[in-house]
């Protein structure tokens, strides 16, 4: 087997629920530290107060301006990995702490907050609110085979991972009316009602099983966005489905 990569936990300001569902892996994160990563750096699991050098950085949360601390470690880790990852709807969109302001004591000098991308270079989004153990633990994997597999295997990993760069490409503002050009009115929306049950203003109704957008209520969280599993579709990935989940499941036999 080839050598491990490196990977990081970066937390900004989230509500760690990226981790937790990251965490929910149960015997699949075992596998993923025991075969393919190292975790070098993570504030709630691993002993290491600097930034190191690593292969991925995992970054959840979205970047509190107003406290430099914050700002440094944005860009000294952007600066010592080889792939930013942007874990979960806070660190691609900003998500709620688009209004947040400082949590649930209220800090007036937090009261910036901005989605990584709008700092840093951002090479792949997960987003969802949060991401589900699975799409993350996928892109691990994916990311492994990317940096390690054979051609076969790196193939299949850049067409897995690719929806996940173009939206990462596509930048860091989304919102109700982005779900309405690129989702509903392609006819890619299956009804889930995940939009509506993430929007923070109820600016979304589901009615006949489809979304309904007051566009004059939206604030722009980009929480619906981050949601919808169908903002990230990709033929490609449907037409290698197999090939990409057989590849995944061979990765993941203990
Ligand atoms: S529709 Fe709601 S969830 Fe979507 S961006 Fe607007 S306010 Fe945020
Ligand atoms: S989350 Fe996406 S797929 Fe689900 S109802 Fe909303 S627009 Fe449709």
């Amino acid at each position: 087997m080839a050598e491990k990569i490196t990977v990081g936990h970066v937390h900004m300001s989230g509500c760690t629920g990226c981790l937790v569902s990251f965490a929910d892996n149960y015997e699949g994160l075992l596998t993923i530290l025991d075969k393919y990563a190292d975790l070098v750096y993570c504030l709630t699991l691993a002993d290491v107060r600097h930034i190191p050098e690593m292969d991925v950085a995992l970054v959840e949360g979205s970047v509190c301006i107003n406290d430099h601390l914050s700002v440094e470690e944005i860009i000294e880790t952007r600066k010592n990995s080889k792939i930013v990852v942007a874990l979960g709807g806070c660190a691609c969109y900003g998500n709620i702490t688009r209004f947040c302001r400082g949590g649930q004591m209220n800090q007036p000098q937090h009261e910036g907050f901005l989605p990584i991308g709008d700092l840093i270079d951002v090479d792949v989004y997960i987003p969802g609110c949060a991401p589900t153990p699975q799409q993350i633990r996928n892109v691990c994997v994916m990311a492994y085979l990317l940096l390690k597999g054979n051609d076969e295997q790196k193939a299949l990993a850049g067409a897995y991972l690719t929806p996940f760069m173009n939206l990462a490409k596509a930048g860091t503002e989304a919102c109700g009316c982005d779900i309405m050009t690129q989702v509903i009115n392609q006819g890619l929306c299956m009804g889930c009602g995940s939009c509506a049950a993430a929007c923070p203003v109820r600016a979304i109704s589901m009615e006949y099983g489809k979304p309904q957008i007051e566009r004059d209520l939206c604030i722009k969280c980009g929480a619906c966005y981050a949601q919808c599993p169908r903002s990230f579709f990709s033929f490609d990935v449907v037409n290698q489905y197999e090939a990409i989940m057989d590849a995944i499941d061979a990765a993941m036999q203990p």
